[in-house]
Protein backbone atom coordinates (compact mmCIF):
# COMPACT_ATOMS: atom_id res chain seq x y z
CA UNK A 1 0.00 0.00 0.00
CA UNK A 2 1.49 3.08 -0.66
CA UNK A 3 -1.30 5.76 -0.54
CA UNK A 4 -0.99 8.18 2.41
CA UNK A 5 -4.45 8.79 3.02
CA UNK A 6 -7.08 5.88 2.45
CA UNK A 7 -11.13 6.55 2.39
CA UNK A 8 -13.36 3.54 3.94
CA UNK A 9 -16.94 4.39 3.21
CA UNK A 10 -19.18 2.29 5.00
CA UNK A 11 -22.48 1.60 2.92
CA UNK A 12 -25.35 -0.11 5.15
CA UNK A 13 -27.74 -0.23 2.17
CA UNK A 14 -31.37 -0.34 4.08
CA UNK A 15 -29.98 -1.88 6.74
CA UNK A 16 -30.17 -0.77 10.52
CA UNK A 17 -32.04 0.55 12.78
CA UNK A 18 -31.57 3.27 15.71
CA UNK A 19 -30.42 0.21 17.92
CA UNK A 20 -27.60 -0.11 15.32
CA UNK A 21 -26.17 3.24 16.43
CA UNK A 22 -24.61 1.63 19.39
CA UNK A 23 -22.03 -0.29 17.24
CA UNK A 24 -20.44 3.09 16.51
CA UNK A 25 -18.72 3.22 19.47
CA UNK A 26 -16.32 0.49 18.96
CA UNK A 27 -15.35 2.32 15.76
CA UNK A 28 -15.04 5.87 17.37
CA UNK A 29 -12.13 4.26 19.81
CA UNK A 30 -10.43 1.97 17.49
CA UNK A 31 -10.09 5.54 15.14
CA UNK A 32 -9.41 7.26 18.26
CA UNK A 33 -6.02 5.05 19.37
CA UNK A 34 -5.35 4.02 15.91
CA UNK A 35 -1.73 5.25 14.50
CA UNK A 36 -2.83 6.02 11.50
CA UNK A 37 -6.01 7.48 11.65
CA UNK A 38 -4.61 11.15 10.62
CA UNK A 39 -4.52 9.08 7.56
CA UNK A 40 -8.02 7.57 7.25
CA UNK A 41 -10.82 8.80 6.24
CA UNK A 42 -13.29 6.90 7.21
CA UNK A 43 -17.60 8.18 5.92
CA UNK A 44 -20.66 6.12 7.52
CA UNK A 45 -23.44 6.18 4.51
CA UNK A 46 -26.77 4.94 6.69
CA UNK A 47 -30.48 4.35 5.23
CA UNK A 48 -31.81 8.27 5.22
CA UNK A 49 -33.51 7.70 8.64
CA UNK A 50 -30.26 7.19 10.65
CA UNK A 51 -28.32 10.45 9.32
CA UNK A 52 -29.56 12.72 12.04
CA UNK A 53 -29.18 10.49 14.61
CA UNK A 54 -26.02 9.27 13.61
CA UNK A 55 -24.23 12.55 12.68
CA UNK A 56 -24.95 13.66 16.39
CA UNK A 57 -23.51 10.37 17.57
CA UNK A 58 -20.36 10.60 15.76
CA UNK A 59 -20.08 14.73 16.28
CA UNK A 60 -16.99 14.87 18.25
CA UNK A 61 -15.52 11.89 16.25
CA UNK A 62 -13.32 12.08 13.24
CA UNK A 63 -16.30 9.99 11.11
CA UNK A 64 -18.17 12.13 8.35
CA UNK A 65 -21.95 11.14 7.39
CA UNK A 66 -23.10 10.64 3.70
CA UNK A 67 -26.44 9.89 2.17
CA UNK A 68 -26.98 7.15 -0.03
CA UNK A 69 -28.86 8.56 -3.18
CA UNK A 70 -30.78 12.11 -3.69
CA UNK A 71 -33.23 13.70 -5.61
CA UNK A 72 -31.78 15.40 -8.74
CA UNK A 73 -34.19 18.52 -8.14
CA UNK A 74 -32.57 20.91 -5.81
CA UNK A 75 -35.80 22.54 -4.52
CA UNK A 76 -38.55 21.33 -2.58
CA UNK A 77 -41.24 20.19 -4.24
CA UNK A 78 -43.99 17.53 -4.89
CA UNK A 79 -42.38 14.62 -5.06
CA UNK A 80 -43.64 12.28 -3.15
CA UNK A 81 -41.07 9.86 -1.25
CA UNK A 82 -38.03 11.52 -1.81
CA UNK A 83 -35.40 13.42 -0.59
CA UNK A 84 -33.39 16.26 -1.97
CA UNK A 85 -29.59 17.19 -1.39
CA UNK A 86 -30.73 20.32 0.66
CA UNK A 87 -32.26 18.07 2.51
CA UNK A 88 -30.04 15.64 3.52
CA UNK A 89 -27.27 18.53 4.16
CA UNK A 90 -29.79 19.84 6.31
CA UNK A 91 -29.71 17.26 8.73
CA UNK A 92 -25.89 16.60 8.85
CA UNK A 93 -24.76 14.83 5.50
CA UNK A 94 -21.57 15.75 4.42
CA UNK A 95 -21.28 13.43 1.35
CA UNK A 96 -23.89 11.52 -0.59
CA UNK A 97 -23.60 8.40 -2.96
CA UNK A 98 -24.25 8.72 -6.73
CA UNK A 99 -24.50 5.89 -9.23
CA UNK A 100 -24.58 3.00 -7.06
CA UNK A 101 -25.44 -0.07 -9.31
CA UNK A 102 -28.45 -1.22 -6.78
CA UNK A 103 -29.95 2.87 -7.81
CA UNK A 104 -28.66 2.33 -11.54
CA UNK A 105 -30.82 -0.79 -11.40
CA UNK A 106 -34.15 0.75 -10.26
CA UNK A 107 -33.78 3.48 -12.90
CA UNK A 108 -30.84 6.37 -12.37
CA UNK A 109 -29.48 6.55 -16.00
CA UNK A 110 -26.46 8.21 -16.52
CA UNK A 111 -27.90 11.62 -17.43
CA UNK A 112 -30.01 11.16 -14.21
CA UNK A 113 -26.98 10.84 -12.50
CA UNK A 114 -25.59 13.65 -14.17
CA UNK A 115 -28.34 15.75 -12.48
CA UNK A 116 -28.32 14.35 -9.47
CA UNK A 117 -24.43 15.37 -8.96
CA UNK A 118 -24.95 18.72 -10.25
CA UNK A 119 -28.05 19.34 -7.43
CA UNK A 120 -25.39 17.77 -4.35
CA UNK A 121 -22.67 19.75 -5.01
CA UNK A 122 -24.82 23.19 -5.53
CA UNK A 123 -26.11 21.98 -1.94
CA UNK A 124 -22.06 21.81 -0.45
CA UNK A 125 -22.78 17.91 -0.68
CA UNK A 126 -19.45 15.69 -1.56
CA UNK A 127 -20.39 13.48 -4.12
CA UNK A 128 -19.03 9.52 -4.23
CA UNK A 129 -19.57 8.26 -7.91
CA UNK A 130 -20.35 4.66 -8.17
CA UNK A 131 -19.08 3.70 -11.67
CA UNK A 132 -19.05 -0.30 -12.71
CA UNK A 133 -19.13 -2.41 -15.79
CA UNK A 134 -22.14 -5.78 -15.55
CA UNK A 135 -20.92 -9.37 -15.72
CA UNK A 136 -22.20 -9.39 -19.13
CA UNK A 137 -20.60 -6.26 -20.40
CA UNK A 138 -17.30 -7.37 -18.96
CA UNK A 139 -17.47 -10.36 -20.88
CA UNK A 140 -18.39 -8.96 -23.95
CA UNK A 141 -14.99 -6.91 -23.19
CA UNK A 142 -16.91 -3.94 -22.78
CA UNK A 143 -15.53 -2.28 -19.51
CA UNK A 144 -13.64 0.25 -20.89
CA UNK A 145 -16.19 1.40 -22.93
CA UNK A 146 -19.17 1.63 -20.23
CA UNK A 147 -16.81 3.09 -18.10
CA UNK A 148 -16.13 6.04 -20.51
CA UNK A 149 -19.84 6.54 -20.66
CA UNK A 150 -20.67 6.76 -17.33
CA UNK A 151 -17.68 9.26 -16.95
CA UNK A 152 -18.56 11.41 -19.83
CA UNK A 153 -22.06 11.53 -18.92
CA UNK A 154 -22.23 11.74 -15.22
CA UNK A 155 -19.18 14.21 -15.20
CA UNK A 156 -20.77 16.35 -18.17
CA UNK A 157 -20.23 19.84 -17.30
CA UNK A 158 -19.79 19.33 -14.11
CA UNK A 159 -17.86 21.88 -12.02
CA UNK A 160 -15.51 21.46 -8.95
CA UNK A 161 -14.71 17.64 -10.01
CA UNK A 162 -12.54 18.45 -6.73
CA UNK A 163 -15.48 17.72 -4.65
CA UNK A 164 -16.14 14.06 -6.57
CA UNK A 165 -14.75 10.75 -5.31
CA UNK A 166 -14.92 7.51 -7.69
CA UNK A 167 -15.47 4.40 -6.62
CA UNK A 168 -15.18 2.05 -9.04
CA UNK A 169 -18.10 -1.16 -8.34
CA UNK A 170 -17.64 -3.90 -10.98
CA UNK A 171 -21.92 -4.80 -10.41
CA UNK A 172 -20.56 -8.68 -10.72
CA UNK A 173 -18.25 -8.26 -7.70
CA UNK A 174 -20.97 -6.48 -5.27
CA UNK A 175 -22.42 -8.56 -2.92
CA UNK A 176 -20.63 -12.00 -4.21
CA UNK A 177 -17.70 -12.31 -2.62
CA UNK A 178 -16.00 -12.35 -5.91
CA UNK A 179 -13.48 -9.62 -6.52
CA UNK A 180 -11.38 -8.44 -10.04
CA UNK A 181 -8.31 -10.12 -10.94
CA UNK A 182 -5.31 -7.91 -9.33
CA UNK A 183 -3.73 -7.00 -13.01
CA UNK A 184 -7.17 -5.93 -14.27
CA UNK A 185 -8.06 -4.17 -11.21
CA UNK A 186 -4.78 -2.33 -11.54
CA UNK A 187 -5.53 -1.27 -15.02
CA UNK A 188 -9.00 -0.32 -14.58
CA UNK A 189 -7.80 1.78 -11.87
CA UNK A 190 -5.12 3.46 -13.95
CA UNK A 191 -7.83 4.05 -16.63
CA UNK A 192 -10.20 5.67 -14.98
CA UNK A 193 -7.73 8.01 -13.02
CA UNK A 194 -6.84 8.99 -16.19
CA UNK A 195 -10.32 9.12 -17.75
CA UNK A 196 -11.45 11.40 -15.27
CA UNK A 197 -8.64 13.26 -14.52
CA UNK A 198 -9.10 11.92 -11.08
CA UNK A 199 -6.49 11.56 -8.56
CA UNK A 200 -8.22 9.65 -5.68
CA UNK A 201 -10.74 6.32 -7.20
CA UNK A 202 -11.55 4.27 -4.94
CA UNK A 203 -12.75 0.22 -5.65
CA UNK A 204 -15.73 -1.39 -4.26
CA UNK A 205 -17.27 -4.97 -4.03
CA UNK A 206 -17.17 -7.62 -1.57
CA UNK A 207 -14.33 -6.19 0.31
CA UNK A 208 -13.98 -8.01 3.58
CA UNK A 209 -11.29 -8.67 6.05
CA UNK A 210 -9.94 -12.14 4.36
CA UNK A 211 -9.24 -10.40 0.89
CA UNK A 212 -8.16 -6.96 2.01
CA UNK A 213 -4.73 -7.87 2.13
CA UNK A 214 -4.74 -8.67 -1.29
CA UNK A 215 -6.90 -5.73 -2.46
CA UNK A 216 -4.25 -3.11 -0.64
CA UNK A 217 -1.17 -4.43 -2.45
CA UNK A 218 -2.98 -2.68 -5.33
CA UNK A 219 -1.24 0.75 -5.55
CA UNK A 220 -3.13 2.69 -7.15
CA UNK A 221 -6.21 2.37 -4.92
CA UNK A 222 -6.77 5.05 -2.78
CA UNK A 223 -9.62 3.24 -0.44
CA UNK A 224 -12.53 1.04 -0.23
CA UNK A 225 -16.08 1.60 -0.72
CA UNK A 226 -17.79 -1.13 1.76
CA UNK A 227 -21.27 -2.84 1.98
CA UNK A 228 -21.87 -6.06 3.52
CA UNK A 229 -18.66 -5.78 5.48
CA UNK A 230 -19.51 -2.36 6.78
CA UNK A 231 -22.56 -3.22 9.00
CA UNK A 232 -20.04 -5.33 11.05
CA UNK A 233 -17.72 -3.02 13.23
CA UNK A 234 -15.29 -5.67 13.54
CA UNK A 235 -14.60 -6.73 10.37
CA UNK A 236 -15.03 -2.87 9.41
CA UNK A 237 -12.14 -1.85 12.01
CA UNK A 238 -9.94 -4.90 10.87
CA UNK A 239 -10.55 -3.90 6.87
CA UNK A 240 -9.14 -0.65 8.01
CA UNK A 241 -6.45 -2.52 10.34
CA UNK A 242 -5.24 -4.68 7.69
CA UNK A 243 -5.37 -1.85 4.85
CA UNK A 244 -2.15 -0.35 7.04
CA UNK A 245 -0.44 -3.73 7.99
C1 LIG B 1 -21.69 -1.67 -2.09
O1 LIG B 1 -22.78 -1.69 -1.55
O2 LIG B 1 -21.32 -0.66 -2.70
C2 LIG B 1 -20.82 -2.84 -1.98
C3 LIG B 1 -19.62 -2.78 -2.47
O3 LIG B 1 -21.35 -3.92 -1.35
P1 LIG B 1 -20.57 -5.25 -0.88
O4 LIG B 1 -19.32 -4.79 -0.15
O5 LIG B 1 -21.53 -5.94 0.02
O6 LIG B 1 -20.21 -6.01 -2.10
Amino acid sequence: MTNKYMYFIANWKMYGGLKSLNSLHKVIKFLKDFKKSKYTKVIYCPPSTLIRPMSKKLKKSQIFVGAQNCHQNNDYGAFTGNINSKMLKDVGANFVIIGHSENRFSGDTNNLINKKIKSALKSGLKVIFCIGESLKEKRKKFTKKVLSKQINLGLDKVKNKDKIIIAYEPVWSIGTGIIPKSDELFSTIEFIKKKSQKSKVLYGGSVNPKNISLLKSIRNIDGFLVGGASTDPKKFIDIIKKTYN
